[in-house]
């Protein structure tokens, strides 16, 4: 599981993006001053910090400084939206910056955006607003879990790796079930229909006559 911290001292705020977070299947962890931020950097490993500039503490330049050696991506939270203080914090080797307030869908694309970046999602797979994290097996539309059976699962993920290109029943099925088509078309449409509905792709995964389906994004 991807390890976010979370260094703000807005507690609305961090309790904000820590719920959103987990909620897009990250684990969080919240500092909330630039001390208890140190200390844990150098107890625990993470894949990405949150970090806000104006912190008791030792502030968000600081702690960059500190941060930068370990190699760990940065995105700068602040209510500052001054140009001078994006390029400082950019020039300090944060990979984004985010000016407060912020919408949380951009904050999930941004720091998805970072971790691509990183190649810590090199299990990620995205389709539209619909992301397949192929570890965890967790799919989300716009930020929000699916609940997929292993079966429509496997099917979401030959379709997107295959965006665009007409699949013939016969293959969707030696692919997902892995065995042999026996010719018996209900299975694989029935599984179609349930995952159509499920990610709302009712009219992008579409029939293609005597063939089978076609992802169309
Ligand atoms: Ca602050």
């Amino acid at each position: 599981m991807i390890k976010i911290l979370i260094v703000e001292d807005e507690r609305p705020i961090s309790n904000l993006i820590d719920m959103s977070l987990r909620g897009a299947g990250y684990a969080c962890t919240c500092a909330y001053d630039g001390t208890a931020a140190a200390d844990l950097l150098e107890e625990e490993r993470f894949d990405l910090v949150l970090l806000d500039i104006m912190l008791p503490g030792a502030n968000g330049y600081e702690l960059m400084e500190f941060i930068r050696p370990m190699g760990i991506p940065v995105i700068f939270l602040t209510a500052k939206t001054s140009v001078m203080d994006k390029v400082r914090g950019l020039r300090m080797g944060a990979d984004d910056y985010l000016a407060k307030p912020f919408e949380i869908i951009e904050l999930l694309a941004r720091v998805e955006t970072v971790l691509r970046r990183y190649h810590k999602t090199e299990a990620l797979l995205e389709a539209g607003d619909v992301v397949i994290d192929q570890e965890s097996r967790v799919v989300r539309k716009a930020g929000v879990p699916v609940n997929l059976t292993k079966k429509e699962f496997d099917l979401l993920v030959l379709f997107v790796q295959n965006k665009g290109i007409a699949l013939f029943r016969e293959n969707i099925y030696e692919r997902v079930w892995e065995s042999e088509y026996t010719g018996d078309s209900r299975t694989v449409d029935l599984h179609v229909q349930r995952l159509r509905r499920k990610i709302g792709w009712k009219d992008k995964i579409k029939p293609v006559y005597k063939v089978g389906y076609r992802l169309e994004l």
